[in-house]
């Protein structure tokens, strides 16, 4: 896919997309683009048809919204984008000369729904930004990026709204960052922009989300504003003034992703291979741990002793977080080490303990 950008911003400029989760009337909308237009956004956002999760909320304005749009438009000069999610949608949108559109989490998750949004695109050239679909599925995400481009859209962006989780984790949406790194490590140029709003589900945070998003490269933001959040008619917990949202942009550090210094490059080079060579000391040695884990096995099936004992599973997990959090490691991150670490070694002694059976069942038989 050759996909060309939508915003095509210098580097150390984010993209910024700004407005509210939804348009309630002509007042709200034009007053909050009123207030984004000090902010020198690139596009100002308003869902007309809102995705509700449950039945009974608040589902947009309509078509109605869209005359909205236009006179953001007219007054402030700002493109406007919506979001789609069928057929009657993208008419209507292009009817009423919306500059780019949207596909929602809900939409991208679903290959019929990608489909007639993409079919009904055909013969246009209006710019579209593809939202990561509910679940952490990357195919899922770049096969709705291919079927808007083979509708023949070649200016496609991408934005990472978080992933639907189960429990409290302190974000809405889980960010999961790989998923969207590996994106952008696949499609170097796409232009990949962080909806904090979605992810943070509050204002609390929506700052460090963007400061870490762009931390990781991203190209800009989207950021739900509402002239009064807290009575905004959907995600009112999650909304910013557009004040609030000027002194986001503000308070960001944007810091270059590469630099001519050569004195700068020399150190970085030297401290990378530094890291490599302790990655590949690390994989040796984890190699080494499960060549102990395969005799473990076969000592355990000639005395038929069973794989997991929990006891001992419980040890090494409290004497190794306690000696990983003594070297700064976190214990979140110790524990996702050592039960990834355990369950590979569980399976080096299954496969062990069923060959070595096997080969008993071989030898009978003979
Ligand atoms: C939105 O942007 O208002 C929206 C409905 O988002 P998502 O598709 O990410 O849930
Ligand atoms: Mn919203």
């Amino acid at each position: 896919m050759d996909i060309k950008p939508i915003f095509n911003k210098e580097k150390g400029t984010p993209i910024l997309i700004a407005g509210p989760c939804s348009a309630e009337s002509e007042e709200q909308v034009l007053k909050t683009a009123r207030g984004l237009a000090a902010e020198n956004i690139d596009l100002f956002r308003a869902g007309i048809w809102k995705p509700r999760t449950r039945p009974g909320s608040f589902e947009g304005v309509g078509r109605i919204g869209l005359k909205w749009l236009q006179k953001v438009k007219e007054e402030t000069g700002i493109k406007v984008t919506t979001e789609v999610a069928n057929r009657e949608h993208v008419f209507e949108a292009l009817k009423h000369n919306i500059d780019v559109l949207w596909l929602g989490a809900r939409t991208t998750v679903n290959p019929f729904s990608v489909q007639e949004v993409a079919d009904a695109l055909e013969g246009t050239n209006v710019p579209v930004m593809i939202k990561n679909p509910i679940n952490p599925d990357l195919k899922l995400w770049l096969g709705a990026i291919e079927r808007i481009y083979k509708a023949g859209i070649e200016q496609i962006a991408v934005i990472h709204r978080g992933f639907s989780h189960h429990g409290n984790i302190g974000f809405r949406n889980a960010p999961r960052w790989q998923l969207p790194i590996e994106l952008k490590r696949q499609f170097p140029k796409l232009e990949m922009i962080c909806d904090n709003s979605h992810i943070c589900g509050r204002r609390d945070i929506l700052q460090d989300v963007a400061q870490k998003a762009m931390d990781l490269d991203f190209n800009g933001l989207m950021t739900e504003t509402h002239p009064d959040p807290d009575n905004a008619w959907s995600d009112a917990a999650q909304q910013i003034t557009p004040d609030t949202f000027g002194n986001l942009v503000e308070n960001l550090v944007l810091r270059t992703p590469s630099s001519n210094d050569a004195a700068f490059i020399e150190t970085l080079e030297h401290l990378r291979s530094e890291i490599d060579e302790i990655d590949s000391e690390l994989i040796n040695i984890l190699g080494r741990r499960m060549k102990i884990a395969d005799k473990i096995g076969l000592y355990k099936k000639e005395n038929n002793i069973a794989i997991l004992q929990t006891t001992r599973w419980n040890e090494i997990l409290d004497k190794q977080i306690s000696k990983g959090t003594n070297v700064g490691l976190s214990e979140g991150f110790m524990s996702i080490l050592l039960r990834a670490i355990h369950q590979e070694s569980i399976n080096h002694q299954a496969e062990v303990m069923n060959k070595a059976q096997l080969e008993d069942m071989k030898g009978d038989l003979s």
